[in-house]
């Protein structure tokens, strides 16, 4: 399931781009279906809680001064992620911002409904604005095929700009490659010291990219490269992404509603909460340049024997 999860990202856009059959597309429908089921929300660990669906992920980080949401999913998960704030107690009213990771249907689809619900600014890079503000249209890699309702931009960040919200330091990592501005959020959780640093990956995979004379960004390579790199070096203990097959959610949520030690951890007593994985967000990584590596020799090599 998971291998397959994989590689159905890996090919399902290129499919539907290049291959316009009626039976991919309907696969393609059930496939993004079966990431957006409903799913009970719950505390990751101190003030970070999961409020997206059974794939397609949405995080809340609360504070005394309001609240953050990072993505919306698709539009369809945004009436979900509201849902599931209520659920833990909070009120969307108190939601003041809403990060963005990246402008794709399925991660920022739902954006323009939570701004509506909850009057919360939209915060993105500034080189990913311009895409969530255009709903999607002028894909680099999908054109206008897979768009959502654009949303405004109320605050552009750079690299490395921290976001502060009722004490709590928000800092965005800009790591292009699989959209020209995708940003990784972080941010230090809880008071007790040494405290858990929690890194909100942006996706890394280049589905159906052209990585090889790419006019449309020339630098694309250059650009993954740079990403991988520097994700190698930010703390990662608490390891999320925006899809949940990345790092494990349906195993880890299984393992912390066991009561295997969710929002306790070691120094309160209890046991590991799964969501602290720094070998499986290294892993992870290594094997997700390992493909890029592997896709770009494929197409180095392809471009090599055309005449
Ligand atoms: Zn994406």
């Amino acid at each position: 399931m998971k291998v397959s999860r994989l590689v159905f990202e890996a090919v399902a856009v290129a499919f539907l781009v290049l291959a316009p059959a009626v039976t991919l597309q309907a696969q393609a429908t059930d496939e993004w279906r079966s990431w957006n089921r409903p799913v009970e929300p719950f505390r990751i660990a101190a003030n970070l809680w999961y409020v997206g669906a059974s794939d397609i992920t949405s995080y809340l980080i609360t504070t005394g001064a309001g609240h953050a949401i990072v993505d919306g999913g698709f539009p369809e998960t945004a009436p979900q992620i509201l849902a599931n704030v209520r659920k833990l107690g909070f009120e969307p009213g108190d939601v003041k911002l809403l990060l963005a990771s990246h402008a794709h249907f399925d991660h920022a689809g739902g954006l323009a409904e939570l701004a509506r619900a909850t009057g919360a600014i939209v915060v993105a890079s500034a080189e990913e604005a311009p895409a969530l503000e255009r709903g999607g249209r002028d894909d680099f890699a999908w054109g206008d095929t897979l768009t959502f309702p654009p949303v405004t931009v109320g605050r552009r960040v750079a690299d490395g700009e921290t976001i502060p919200l009722g004490g709590v330091s928000i800092v965005a990592h800009l790591t292009p490659g699989h959209t020209r501005g995708c940003t990784s959020w972080s941010l230090a959780l809880g008071e007790a010291e040494p405290r858990l640093h929690a890194l909100l990956m942006c996706s890394v995979t280049a589905p159906g990219y052209r990585l090889v004379g790419n006019e449309k960004w020339p630098g694309i390579v250059e650009a993954y490269e740079a990403t991988f790199g520097k994700l190698a070096t930010l703390p990662c203990d608490v390891f999320l992404s925006n899809h949940g097959f990345v790092f494990d959610l349906e195993g880890k949520r299984r393992r912390a509603a066991m009561g295997l030690g969710v929002a306790r951890g070691p120094a309160a007593g209890g046991p590991a909460n799964p969501f602290v994985d720094r070998a499986g967000c290294r892993a992870y990584l290594e094997e997700a340049e390992k493909r890029f590596r592997a896709e770009l020799a494929k197409q180095r090599e392809e471009s090599a024997q055309r005449p």
